[in-house]
């Protein structure tokens, strides 16, 4: 399994997207999250990483929670489709997210992209409900999901794929139980950021060794200082081997 990532800034970060990455998976691209300026962010991925991926090869979405940082680029995205479907292109996108992620989903999509009260959301995304403490296929991964600790409901994931596996915070508070679920990957990524409602490094940096040599960091603030940690940050348009 590969991914590429696609942003790796925190809610505020002047100079880079918002944590997301696309994962390289057996049936397709999946992409994690969708933040402010997807377009360009995953335009710039794709010439960093030499992988071409845009909004027309990617036909699902994982979606950990509504903050604009991870989702504000399913506007463009949705509607990027909506015209090259009725170009005779490409498919209706998949949007798996928890039930509590999708409860609000197009009262936050419905304003700008109901076109007069004759569009719904299924116009843009089939949108499918991750299962409770179960696992899904998407796209070949083995997909599973763990709520997180945060302002509003967001989620965590679990990919694996032929043996591997890939662990997503997703925004959290320091949660060490959610580490302790996440620890069942070869490679976490971890958000980080100095807030209420995100984790501190401070509470990474304490981890047992073990399990920061998986960690790979994103979600940091334009000021965060790598020296302050031995985990890596990742950066926008590297290729992550898992
Ligand atoms: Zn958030």
């Amino acid at each position: 399994m590969e991914m590429v990532v696609i942003g790796t800034g925190d809610a505020f970060s002047a100079t880079r997207a918002g944590s997301s990455a696309v994962v390289l998976a057996p049936h397709g691209h999946v992409l994690i999250d969708a933040p402010d300026g997807l377009m360009r962010a995953l335009a710039e991925a794709s010439h960093r990483s030499g992988i071409a991926i845009g909004a027309g090869t990617i036909d699902d979405i994982l979606l950990t929670h509504l903050h604009a940082d991870h989702a504000n680029g399913l506007e463009m995205f949705g509607f990027r489709r909506w015209v090259d479907r009725r170009n005779g292109v490409g498919c209706l996108p998949r949007l798996h997210t928890p039930r509590a992620v999708a409860a609000r989903l197009w009262e936050r999509l419905a304003p700008s992209m109901d076109q007069g009260g004759t569009a719904g959301l299924a116009d843009y995304f089939d949108v499918r409900f991750l299962p409770e403490g179960a696992a899904c296929d998407v796209a070949g991964l083995s997909v599973r999901h763990r709520m997180t600790q945060h302002s509003i409901p967001c989620c965590g994931f679990l990919l694996s794929c032929g043996g591997r596996t890939l662990g997503w915070s997703g925004d959290t508070v320091f949660d060490p139980a959610h580490v302790a679920w996440l620890g069942a990957a070869d490679v976490i990524v971890h958000e980080t950021s100095e807030s209420a409602i995100h984790t501190p490094i401070a509470a990474l940096n304490a981890l047992p060794a073990e399990v920061r040599r998986k960690v790979r960091l994103i979600h940091m603030a334009d000021a965060f200082d790598p020296a302050c940690t031995d985990m890596r940050p990742l950066e926008a348009g590297e290729r992550v081997a898992i």
